[in-house]
């Protein structure tokens, strides 16, 4: 079916399910979803960076028509080379997709894109998607400029990493409708394995967060304590599978061991490039330090993870990946 003629279905069939009833709504949900699941769509993927250039190429596998744009050139060249058509603005990007999917750095950059992507209009059948890590407040925002356009928008921001990217197990967290986690749901699974509906818009992004501000404190708890435990005298390996294999055991042990040469793929085993950057997790704690702010929640842990990276970062450090923490912990000698 050509896809004009199956959106147009699809238009039709969304009017009737929402002129009736709850279970027509449903039904439509898992049309849509399984066609995105199975179907060959235009696609429209703004920021290819270390996570959207990889999440990109899964959907090129999956056999859907990417439109790219991305601010640097080189991206865009690269993006090119694995097979995305490059476009010169999100408008134009927006005008030819069916879905378009945008991974980007901070919660302005978000704002701006979709602005200037809907500002002149868009197509209503066009479906949104957010996979970038911003302020819930601000993915709030970003729905009701695309539903004043009369389009629709989901948060679902990812964990996983570049090696989820990479590999497509990662996990998506959804905020929007059920009727419209069930409609990006099979678009999604081409580059991830888990899927879920965390509740109305934001909710993607409140997970998200929560789930960051966990892992920023259990890294440096990973950092510390193996820093210790070797100034102790036990040997690294041997102490590490010690924690894998009792309570100590987290992703940060496991798969992205600061300590050179514990995880196999571990950026630590390359002098701390690639992998989740020092910049990106100071950002997202300082998204947690204003959500928690702003709901009067106590977060000790996650303040003084926030200052521990913000220190790094100040320091030009940055670009590391975040388990670089060990190293600067290590390098904290007594002048005595
Ligand atoms: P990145 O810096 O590698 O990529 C961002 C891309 O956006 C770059 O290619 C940049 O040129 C492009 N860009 C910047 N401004 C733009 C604009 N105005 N228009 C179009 N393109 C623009 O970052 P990343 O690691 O890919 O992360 C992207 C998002 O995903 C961030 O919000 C981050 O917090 C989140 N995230 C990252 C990871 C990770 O492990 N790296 C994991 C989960 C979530």
């Amino acid at each position: 079916m050509a896809l004009k003629q199956f959106s147009t279905i699809m238009t039709k069939w969304q009017m009737h399910a929402l002129k009736n009833n709850a279970s027509l709504t449903k039904s439509f949900s898992k049309c849509m979803s399984s066609s995105a699941a199975s179907k060959s769509f235009n696609v429209g993927f703004i920021g290819l960076g270390n996570m959207g250039s990889r999440m990109a190429n899964n959907l090129i596998k999956k056999g859907h028509k990417i439109n790219a744009f991305d601010v640097a050139p080189s991206a865009c060249k690269e993006a090119e080379s694995k097979g995305c058509t490059i476009y010169g603005s999100p408008e134009a990007v927006a005008q030819k997709s069916d879905f378009v999917i945008t991974m980007l750095p901070n919660n302005d950059i978000v704002y701006d894109t979709y602005d200037e992507m809907v500002k002149n209009g868009v197509n209503s059948n066009t479906m949104f998607i957010d996979s970038s890590t911003i302020d819930p407040n601000v993915a709030k925002k970003v729905q009701q400029l695309v539903k004043s356009k009369g389009a629709s928008f989901v948060d679902a921001p990812v964990s996983g990493g570049v090696m989820g990217a990479e590999n497509a197990t990662l996990t998506f967290m959804v905020g929007g409708t059920k009727a419209e986690y069930d409609t990006v749901k099979g678009l999604l699974e081409g580059m991830g394995r888990r899927i879920t509906h965390c509740g109305d818009y934001g909710m993607g992004q409140a997970a998200k967060i929560c789930n960051n501000m966990m892992l920023g404190i259990s890294m440096i708890g990973v950092c510390e304590t193996m820093n210790l435990a070797i100034r102790l005298g036990l040997d690294p390996k041997t102490f590490n599978d010690i924690i894998n294999s009792s309570t100590g055991q987290c992703w940060s042990s496991t798969i992205n061991n600061p300590v050179p040469g514990l995880s196999e793929n571990a950026p630590a085993n390359n002098d701390y490039r690639g992998g989740f950057s020092t910049a990106l997790i100071t950002k997202d704690l300082g998204l947690a330090s204003g959500v928690a702010t702003a709901s009067n929640s106590p977060i000790p842990m996650g303040a003084i993870a926030h200052q521990i990276y913000r220190t790094l970062t100040c320091r030009g450090l940055g670009n590391k990946d975040f388990s670089y923490v060990y190293e600067f912990l290590k390098n904290e000698q007594s002048q005595n």
